[in-house]
């Protein structure tokens, strides 16, 4: 009998790993010991050879559901005498490199109990488990026990301490763990005041608040009675508040719309089960299982259109779904039976709303709210996700997935900090060959985001004790990101700076998360972007490894007239365009970008664009499709970002053959030839579909001699219909799966940027 000492690193702490391995050890007749170390799970145990490696066969094997491994040594230590097996208590010395585990919904043993009237947490809105339930965004620092997280205030009663503390009970240790009598509560408030008996709104409801303590799911009742009273509600989940509303309501998605200001976007929606988002939607198998899984993201799918209002998703046959991921929200769905506009609640350009204070903020867009007391301390919004040709693309990664490690093909000499770029942000930190990604933290847009921004910066750095030595940052001196990696280096003068360009952090990013070794030929499409030259980039074909980039070709530049003011209102790009191609003769053209002006403007703007006066020069393919989203009358100004693009994928038709001229010479793709040919399309439909087959039939041209792997980013690979088009024409394409391709996966390619610097 020898002493081994087992270390396992990778997701196993607050997934029940220590009480499997008690389990597994009782079921062996092994005795030794299992602690929670900063490094992972370490285990000693007493064992021959023989049985040694049929433990760590049923170890890989019997996994918990959320556990992960991703490395297991072993070591023969000194002999050790054990008297059976034991979970020791949490050392907390040390580096920190375990995971933290991120917020997954309730799984099935859970829900069945939530619905089971003879169970003591029948109908309880926050029932967990350790294989189940919130994680990141109620932890303060690691290791993660019940002290670290947001759980601390509230005190076990006797019958939970009991399942907390049995290792065979499927609450051992689960730190969230709570009940009707010692756990997180609802309240149901008429904006901020809490719901009072015999208060107008309680007459309508028929619910009293004494009964609402008696019949401890009349909160619960009360809210779904609202909700289809066509009321709008704000709901504490998760990492944020939602506001949400009848979503069959024409009438309450319309309030909704004019409260939030927010015209045509469209809105997330939420339902009861697999079911009803198949009345809703149209549903792949992989989309499904995307749907059903424990990260439950929203997925945008391809709808039927016919049984929901058009209010939810004005002008789009694709709509975002998600099923409930907290036992609240099911409980919520299966009273309501209804789909139910589920959108975060945050005030435009400001963070998502994470406690009392946030939320009040909002009071004039809800009629009531829905809080609880638990507090969110890392604040997480849905992720988003869509399939294409079978690939899962990662619109937003947040909630379900984050924070989330990707382990390196390489090892960093130092440490860095990654601060992302200004649009989507999010950050990442890297040491040792991982590097870690905080969740979407938002558009760096107000100073109130700003400061999420830094709060997020300051958490992810204290929950892993990680002080950075090198600085990685975006090239763009007036992004915000970069003003705060500005203050950073003020403070300390050792540390050290890496700036990296935009589109190359872009390609980067998903090398990093493919593991890609040597050269590749990177594809950025994107919104913009700071150039070496100072241009606004965004057409970019780079032949690119960890050293270095050459950017290969790009689109012609052309004029963004009115700067930012180009970016909301596509007739400014087309007009330009329209400049480049005809001249002064553009006065004479009946277009509808010429039709969006006034004659006083076009004057105006030619003498701008001649002059370049506030006329930045830009080789962006997102702005190209708000140019041609002019041309074809499809979208002259735009209310939410991205519009174009959806609205342009609308009316692709794939029965549509054919492609537009452009030229390349010397690595410049000229457009202009293409912009003239659809200025004489009569059809909106021809046009946009052969703009489509234009834009592959360029990546052909200039990828054409390289014997390189294809790897696509940016902004503009959120569009299904190119990315479709594309893996068709070169299904070896290589996309990001783990990280999104807009500026959401900028931090892991800064990150390995610095790689041969230091
Ligand atoms: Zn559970
Ligand atoms: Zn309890
Ligand atoms: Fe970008």
């Amino acid at each position: 009998m020898q002493t081994h000492k087992l270390t396992i690193k990778g997701t196993v702490q607050g997934v029940g790993f220590r009480p499997f391995i008690y389990q597994l050890a009782t079921r062996f007749h092994l005795k030794g010991i299992v602690l929670n170390g900063t490094q992972g799970v370490e285990v000693v145990v007493n064992a021959s050879k023989d049985k040694l490696e049929e433990f760590i066969e049923a170890i890989k094997n019997e996994l918990p559901p959320l556990a992960s491994i991703d490395r297991l040594s072993i070591e023969q230590i000194e002999a050790k005498e054990f008297n059976d097996f034991q979970i020791i208590q949490t050392d907390s010395s040390g580096e920190k490199t375990v995971n933290i585990p991120p917020d997954i919904s309730i799984c099935k043993a859970c829900e069945k109990e939530l619905f089971d009237p003879s169970n003591r947490r029948y109908g309880y809105p926050f029932i967990t488990c350790t294989h189940c339930g919130v994680r990141y965004s109620i932890i303060y620092d690691l290791p993660y026990d019940r002290g670290n997280t947001s759980m601390k205030f509230f005190k076990m009663c006797k019958a939970c301490e009991e399942e907390y503390t049995n290792p065979l009970d499927r609450r051992y240790h689960a730190q969230p763990i709570g009940c009707w009598e010692c756990g997180a509560s609802l309240e149901l408030r008429v904006k901020s005041e809490e719901l009072r008996v015999g208060s107008e709104e309680l007459g309508e409801l028929r619910v009293k608040k004494e009964e609402l303590r008696v019949d401890r799911c009349g909160v619960v009742d009360g809210a779904v009675e609202l909700i289809k009273q066509g009321k709008i509600l704000a709901i504490k989940g998760v990492g944020g508040y939602h506001l949400v509303c009848d979503a069959t309501n024409e009438e309450a998605v319309l309030k909704l719309r004019e409260r939030k200001q927010r015209p045509t976007k469209p809105f997330a929606v939420m339902v009861r089960d697999i079911d009803m988002a198949k009345e809703l939607a149209n549903i792949s198998k992989k989309e499904e299982a995307l749907l059903l899984s424990k990260e439950r993201p929203i997925v945008i799918l391809n709808s039927s259109l016919l049984t929901l209002n058009s209010q939810v998703a004005p002008n789009l046959s694709r709509i975002g779904l998600f099923l409930p991921y907290t036992p609240l929200h099911l409980l919520l769905l299966t009273k309501l039976n209804r789909p139910l506009v589920a959108t975060s609640a945050n005030i435009t350009d400001e963070p998502l709303a994470t406690n009392r204070e946030s939320i009040e903020k909002l009071s004039s867009v809800y009629d009531f709210l829905l809080d609880h007391n638990r507090e969110i301390v890392n604040g997480c919004d849905d992720s988003i996700s869509m399939v294409v040709k079978g690939q899962t693309i990662m619109l937003r990664r947040a909630r379900g997935y984050a924070p989330v490690k990707v382990e390196l093909p390489f090892k960093l000499n130092k440490k860095v900090l990654a601060m992302g770029a200004n649009q989507k942000s999010t950050i990442a930190i890297g040491f040792d060959n991982q590097v870690i990604l905080s969740p979407h933290i938002g558009d760096l847009d107000s100073i109130s985001s700003v400061e999420y921004y830094k709060k997020n910066i300051e958490s992810l750095k204290r929950i892993y004790g990680f002080e950075p030595e090198v600085i990685a940052y975006d090239k763009h001196p007036n992004y915000e990101s970069t003003k705060v990696a500005n203050q950073l280096l003020t403070l300390n003068s050792s540390l050290l700076t890496q700036k990296v360009q935009h589109h190359y952090a872009h390609i980067l990013g998903v090398m990093a998360e493919k593991k890609i070794q040597g050269k590749v030929f990177g594809v950025a499409f994107d919104g913009t972007g700071y150039g070496d030259d100072g241009n606004l980039w965004g057409g970019e074909f780079m032949v690119c490894d960890y050293e270095g980039y050459e950017r290969v070709a790009h689109l012609n530049y052309f004029k963004l007239l009115g700067g930012a003011k180009a970016i909301k209102e596509p007739k400014r790009v087309a007009l330009s365009l329209l400049f480049e191609c005809y001249g002064d003769e553009v006065f004479e053209l009946e277009t509808p970008t010429i039709k969006a002006f006034t004659q006083q403007e076009l004057k105006t703007q030619y003498i701008m664009w001649k002059k370049g006066l506030n006329a930045p020069l830009s080789s962006s393919v997102g702005r190209l499709f708000d140019a041609v989203a002019s041309l074809t009358d499809v979208c002259q100004v735009m209310s939410f970002e991205g519009e174009s693009g959806m609205r342009l994928e609308e009316l692709y038709s794939d029965s549509v053959e054919g492609v537009y001229s452009f030229g390349y010479k010397n690595g410049v793709v000229d457009i202009l030839p293409m912009i003239e040919e659809i200025v004489k399309e009569s059809s909106q439909e021809v046009a946009i579909s052969k703009f489509f087959h234009t834009l592959v039939a360029i990546v052909e041209a200039v990828y054409e001699p390289y014997d390189l792997p294809l790897v696509l980013s940016g902004g503009v690979f959120q569009n299904r219909v190119l990315l479709e088009l594309l893996f068709e024409r070169f299904p070896n394409a290589v996309i990001g799966n783990k990280i999104p391709p807009n500026d959401g996966g900028i931090a892991l390619g800064q990150v390995v940027a610095g790689k041969s610097s230091f």
